[in-house]
């Protein structure tokens, strides 16, 4: 697969940490396996990985809706 910034470089699985924010939640996810351009080194994480991080931090978020912690 060719890299969709330069349109040079190919993209390879690599590895990262996505830090992400949701309500005020931040969540660090680590291991996320992104595609990673070996030309200019962009990190391009698929539409399904990105879905399933957005949901874990949904959920994340929602077990620390305020007035939860007793
Ligand atoms: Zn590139």
């Amino acid at each position: 697969m060719k890299c969709p910034v330069c349109n040079v470089g190919q993209v390879q699985p690599g590895k990262t940490t996505l830090t992400l924010e949701n309500d005020g939640v931040k969540l660090d996810v680590q291991g996320v396996p992104p595609m990673i351009c070996a030309n200019c080194g962009q990190e391009t994480v698929s539409e399904e990985v990105k879905a399933k991080i957005l949901k874990a931090v949904q959920e994340a978020s929602a077990g620390n809706a305020p007035g939860g912690n007793a």
